[in-house]
């Protein structure tokens, strides 16, 4: 079961998009994303316009527990991963995408 309990409350499971096989973390660098503007941070950050819009006004907004980590799959090789952790624990990722990259606050580039 995905959901079941870990001895350690960090690790967690990455499986391949492509393959479901079990990822290796690279332990890289994580590029956390960040968002500008109220639109997007209300949008991305879950939270009401009127908050956003004033968090806007202090510039880009970082966000925690959401980046870009490398991984590594036995069938495909390198992998750039969007991680994305909720409060509760759980994970969630997919395909990092080029507009992704645009939101980072690394300088490496998938373009
Ligand atoms: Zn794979």
């Amino acid at each position: 079961m995905p959901n079941k309990r870990s001895r350690c409350r960090d690790a967690y499971r990455i499986y391949c998009p492509y393959c479901e096989l079990r990822l290796w973390r690279l332990n890289g660098p994580k590029h956390r994303l960040f968002y500008t503007g109220p639109d997007e941070i209300s949008k991305n950050m879950n939270i009401p316009h009127g908050k956003a819009t004033f968090s806007a006004t202090k510039g880009p907004y970082v966000h925690e527990y959401c980046w870009l980590e490398e991984f590594f799959c036995s069938n495909h090789g390198n992998l750039w991963l969007r991680v994305r952790r909720s409060r509760d624990g759980s994970v969630n990722h997919s395909i990092a995408r080029p507009e992704d990259w645009h939101r980072t606050t690394g300088t490496v580039s998938s373009e």
